[in-house]
């Protein structure tokens, strides 16, 4: 299989539904960020650390509720290999900017690497740090997008209070096993619900311990 059938059987499954996730899946390989002989395949992979790469379909579906627009400012917690923030960096364009934080350094100096080989990463900023804080620093953000299972999402996180007025967070809420994705709206201040799902925790002072 290639990037481009992986991308198309996610656009038949439904997990992409709109040309600009297609566009972005297509321009970035996935291959770049696994060292793995099936990196097409719809499945999370190892990354080092004991992390992982999402599966694509949750990739594309997470990225289809974040909506993201060019020019917009995104927070990344959980970075990772780098493979969700090139996209993201690709989605907002030369205008935009994505801030991205993760943890484990060896982690952070891998996506490092990665990213090196696009040449759209100018728009990135990648932190080692504990990112259940959000990032004050560069806040408030247009959207934020959690790759690592958090426990509960209130309007006193501090996801919430760096998020724009009429930002939005997609994230995994629920335990350290299980969790549901769902979509964040601050302006009305409400939580829907869109696919359960098994992310890594979130290990952190607003996370698992
Ligand atoms: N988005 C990544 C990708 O495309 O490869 C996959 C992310 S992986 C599912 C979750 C990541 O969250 C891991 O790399 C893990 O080290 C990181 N993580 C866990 N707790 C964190 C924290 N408090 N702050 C930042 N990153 C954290």
């Amino acid at each position: 299989m290639s990037n481009q059938e992986m991308v198309e059987k996610l656009r038949q499954r439904g997990y992409i539904t709109s040309k600009k996730i297609e566009e972005a899946m297509l321009s970035v390989d996935r291959a770049i960020f696994i060292k793995n002989s099936f990196p097409y395949e719809d499945t999370p992979y190892p990354v080092g650390m004991g992390q992982t790469i999402s599966a694509p379909s949750v990739v594309a579906f997470m990225l289809e509720h974040l909506d993201v627009e060019r020019g917009m400012k995104v927070l990344e917690i959980g970075t990772g290999s780098g493979y969700n923030t090139v996209l993201l960096s690709y989605l907002v364009g030369s205008g935009g900017h994505v801030i991205s934080i993760e943890k484990i350094s060896e982690l952070h100096g891998i996506a490092k690497k990665n990213l090196a080989k696009y040449n759209f990463s100018q728009n990135i900023e990648l932190y080692i740090g504990d990112g259940s804080c959000g990032y004050e620093e560069q806040a408030p953000y247009d959207r934020i997008i959690v790759t690592a299972a958090m426990p509960n999402l209130d309007k006193i996180h501090p996801f919430v209070i760096q998020l724009k007025e009429d930002g939005k967070i997609v994230a995994p809420v629920g335990s350290r096993l299980y969790q549901d994705l769902i979509v964040y709206e601050k302006k009305t201040n409400t939580s829907r619900k869109i696919l359960p799902v098994m992310f890594v925790p979130l290990i952190g002072k607003y996370g698992f311990q």
